[in-house]
């Protein structure tokens, strides 16, 4: 694995990363994020994996971050009497919210979902298992949905359901994402997903409850549903980061739709200075093969030069048989693809009025950074927000984070170009900061004497969101000061 690599790679957790053999390989290959999926499993099952990658990660002096991903509305139909069955084009299927859960067949199945037939309408399309199965809703009863089906197939149990061109009324928060959402705090989360948001309520109201129960990770907008794309800049400004989440979109939008409202979503996340996620299916293949297919190396690399923070494994590293081979294949072609500077200048410098102290001391180091010979910048941190601030810059030069906060460092394992370093500055002299701190990536082999680097950090340190100065340096070029010695 390749320590320069700038975009970040978060892989889903389920039963292939169970052997702690294939989780360390993964972690080694550079993994840094990982989802646990509150779609599925057990709450045992899904803390045993956390404590896992927290162990091997700790082993190997790797800062990780948890995900935690909260089920959501996702509509789901119910169980077939022999599992599954297969519907033929034109034939009647009946939805039937009061059909016992498992005693779906070829006529009929049950729906949880007690207000989809008030939801649709005649004329409506359903897609069921991600689009395989469609069905035209032919007319409603106060719990039955009478359909057509327009493609036919296998259906299985538990499919998802989703209306082609969203608006279904369920709220983004479940009962069970509620109890979650304290269960994601007791696991010291640090990042929690709120799946299917319409607006940006639904994410004020998970940063309520989130608080409520005593914590405070980094809330994940996943953009899945047809309203989301709508409100985007709203449900930005309310998210601390974004996921295309392009499985359920797909769906609701139609996949043609999905290569431009990529890159629209990664383009606005940068100017509200959101780190963005793009996810699934990104190497899908790979879920039953060692090798990718042509278009999913292009689709990953075309996400890291849209400007993407993070590329996301799903079922490859869940159910796949090779998810050390994936995020293998991930790293070398985020690598590659970084090596073409992205087309599009992402920030304009010119008109955008600046609010902050802060971001006029990232903007500045950014430009420096990308005009002068620098080898790496520095950043003192204490919430990771100036390290965030300068990954929305387009830029090859390395941003270190150097935080004594855990939760901050795990914080910018998702920032691009963003290395997050544990280092507490509290107690250490002022005099001599500026050195300690290239003292610390000398010891890691990343500077030597000679280099050209910026620092930024506070006149406060140890206080959140104050800095403001930046300084260029000389490794090794140091005053001595008298009685100081490091
Ligand atoms: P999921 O979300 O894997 O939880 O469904 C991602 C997506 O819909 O793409
Ligand atoms: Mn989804």
């Amino acid at each position: 694995m390749n320590l320069l690599r700038r975009t970040k790679i978060v892989v889903t957790l389920g039963p292939s990363l169970d052997d702690p053999a294939m989780l360390e390989r993964v972690i080694q290959n550079g993994a840094a994020i990982f989802r646990a999926n509150f779609s599925h499993g057990e709450m045992s099952t899904h803390e045993n994996r956390i404590q896992m990658v927290r162990d091997i990660a700790a082993k190997h002096e790797k800062t990780v971050a948890i995900l935690i991903d909260l089920q959501g509305p996702k509509i789901r139909i119910g169980r077939f009497k022999n599992k599954k069955i297969t519907i033929r084009e034109g034939q009647p299927f009946v939805l039937d919210t009061e059909l016992d859960e498992k005693e779906g067949n070829d006529q009929t199945v049950s729906l949880a979902y007690k207000n989809l037939p008030r939801d649709v309408r005649p004329g409506d399309t359903l897609l069921l298992d991600d689009g395989r199965i469609v069905l035209n809703v032919i007319k409603t009863e106060l719990t039955q949905i009478h359909c057509q089906v327009v493609v036919g197939g296998e259906l299985s149990d538990n499919k998802g359901i989703n209306r082609l061109g969203g608006g279904l009324s369920a709220a983004a928060l479940t009962d069970k994402d509620r109890k979650d959402i304290k269960e994601a705090v007791r696991l010291n989360a640090d990042y929690i997903a709120v799946s299917f948001p319409r607006s940006a309520d639904d994410i004020k109201e998970a940063r309520i409850l989130l608080k409520a129960a005593g914590g405070q990770p980094g809330i994940i907008a996943k953009i899945e549903r047809s309203e989301a794309v709508t409100n985007i800049d709203e449900i930005i400004q309310a998210a601390d980061a974004v996921m295309i989440a392009r499985g359920d979109l797909g769906v609701e939008i139609g996949d043609a739709e999905l290569p431009a409202v990529q890159k629209k979503i990664i383009k606005v996340a940068r100017v509200f200075n959101k780190p963005v996620i793009t996810a699934t299916q990104m190497l899908e293949s790979m879920t039953l093969s060692t090798i990718p297919t042509r278009a999913e190396v292009s689709d990953v690399a075309n996400a890291v030069l849209d400007g993407t923070d993070a590329v996301m494994l799903s079922g490859e590293t869940a159910v796949g048989l090779y998810p050390d081979k994936a995020v293998a294949a991930m790293d070398r072609i985020c690598l590659s693809a970084e090596k073409h500077r992205s087309i599009h200048s992402i920030r304009q410098f010119k008109d955008s009025h600046i609010k902050h102290v802060d971001e006029a001391i990232a903007m500045a180091t950014m430009y420096t950074a990308n005009h002068l010979d620098i080898k790496a910048i520095i950043a003192l941190t204490e919430s990771g927000t100036t390290t965030l601030l300068m990954s929305r810059i387009n830029s090859n030069i390395p941003v270190y984070g150097l935080s004594r906060h855990e939760a901050t460092l795990r914080l910018m394992t998702l920032y691009r170009g963003v290395y997050p370093i544990p280092f507490d500055a509290t107690h250490i002299d002022r005099r001599v900061l500026n050195q300690a701190a290239i003292l610390e990536l000398q010891q890691r082999g990343i500077l030597k004497n000679g280099d050209l680097v910026i620092i930024t950090k506070g006149d406060l340190i140890g206080v959140h969101g104050r800095t403001n100065s930046m300084k260029i340096v000389t490794v090794g070029d140091f005053p001595d000061y008298p009685g100081v010695t490091l």
